[in-house]
């Protein structure tokens, strides 16, 4: 059979339309910030937007406790400081994530360990997760990436085993489920995002979810995001025992996060029905190898990952990639640059200006070839962005663009 030219040689490109785009805020966004600027308060616990917010998200999610906070970040370093990590625990994490999974583990002067991860769905390996325990490790933080669901029931039978907190960061993974049950729910806290790359925007904005579903948890989880005042009733404890940041999200947030709740499932049903397209579409190509979502496992892939194995190909994956974008489609090579390990701060073991602390506590390693299989996942690898807007054509040119490029390059 003779292949078809490629774009970037000169031949006709697949995508020649514009991809689907449409509106994430409308009517009812406005609606509920104008009846939050009538309260005449924009504080959450005077008014009552963040509170329907969390008692809408609550229902959902079949929790019976969650705080809202500023961030995703703000989530995690919130869990973080609820679940007691403080000054030279060790967390054992994943080394390719958003910067914003690190950034409390540092702030609480604790230290990042990194464990590798599964080549196929790009989460945490139980199994080399246990290998890094120490004395000193106190919390797994597992990220669900790109909406698929880490290997949860693997996760928790360590963490029962050696006694450790898990934080569950759901950032990119909004409605992912593990056999039935929703990511954010399996560990002791659940993090999410609600900045204006995510699922659903609040502009920035976070929850964390307290999975004890015990009120003494939940008061340490909503101090931790309020200077660790205690604002249980119009009397206000401002007494703390510890150090807290401010993490409060403001109504104006609460409000928009009200109406976009609602068009969750929508979004994440679509963005599931096309991340299963494209894989049932490239399935069969050799050189290619799509992610894969762990037996009973549902994603809502907030980006679309595949792998390309170079030995079965005549092109470097980076070529793979060009040639994509040739065709009008736009794809990344790789996800973050390098592993977080490989981040000048881990490498000079600097996260303070004129300082060596925390990492003067600790001699974990942050060497290169510390997790091989995290190493060659963001070396192979090639992105695809993916929209609720898209349209199933959109998704079919991806498909076809991804046959043509593998096919010519094809070996034998
Ligand atoms: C977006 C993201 C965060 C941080 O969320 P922000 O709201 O941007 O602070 C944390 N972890 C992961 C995996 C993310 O994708």
């Amino acid at each position: 059979m003779r292949e078809e030219e490629l774009a970037i040689h000169g031949g006709p490109r697949v995508k020649t339309d514009a991809f689907g785009t449409g509106k994430r805020f409308g009517a009812e966004e406005a609606k509920e910030l104008l009846e939050a600027l009538e309260q005449n308060t924009l504080f959450y616990h005077s008014g009552t937007k963040v509170k329907t917010f969390l008692r809408r998200f609550n229902e959902l999610y079949g929790v019976r406790y969650s705080v809202a906070v500023s961030s995703g970040t703000a989530a995690i370093h919130v869990a973080l400081g609820a679940a007691g990590v403080t000054v030279g625990d060790e967390v054992i994490t994943s080394p390719i994530t958003d910067q914003g999974t690190l950034i409390g583990i540092l702030y609480q002067n604790a230290i990042p360990v990194f464990a590798d991860l599964d080549p196929r769905t790009y989460n945490l390996d139980p199994a080399s997760v246990e290998e890094r325990i120490t004395p000193r490790t106190k919390a797994i933080l597992v990220v669900h990436l790109a909406g698929t669901p880490a290997d949860m029931d693997g996760i928790m039978e360590v963490a029962r085993k050696h006694r450790l907190k898990v934080i569950e960061d759901c950032a990119q993974s909004w409605l992912t489920r593990h056999r039935g049950k929703l990511a954010g729910t399996f560990g002791d806290y659940g993090c999410f995002s609600t900045n204006d790359f995510k699922h659903i925007s609040t502009g920035d904005g976070g929850i964390v979810t307290v999975n004890s579903g015990d009120e003494e948890d939940f008061q340490r989880v909503h101090a931790f995001a309020d200077k660790n005042y205690r604002r249980f009733s119009d009397e206000v404890m401002r007494d703390p025992e510890c150090l807290a940041p401010n993490y409060r999200m403001t109504e104006l947030q609460g409000a928009v996060g009200i109406a976009q709740l609602k068009k969750l499932s929508w979004i994440c049903g679509r963005r599931h029905a096309y991340g299963e397209r494209i894989t049932e579409g490239i399935r069969d190509l050799p050189g290619v190898l799509p992610p894969k979502v762990p037996e009973g496992g549902w994603s809502s892939y907030w980006f679309y990952m595949f792998r390309v194995d170079e030995s079965r190909l005549s092109c470097t994956r980076d070529q793979f990639a060009l040639a994509l974008r040739g065709e009008g489609i736009p794809a990344s090579p790789g996800y973050i640059p390098h592993v977080l390990y490989r981040q000048k701060m881990f490498r000079e073991r600097r996260a303070y200006p004129g300082s060596d602390f925390p990492f003067s506590l600790s001699d974990v390693s942050y060497e290169p070839g510390l997790c091989p299989v995290a190493e060659r996942i963001l070396a192979t690898s090639i992105r695809l962005p993916v929209s609720e807007f898209f349209t199933e054509k959109d998704i079919d040119d991806m498909i076809r663009a991804i046959r043509k490029v593998a096919r010519y390059y094809a070996k034998g």
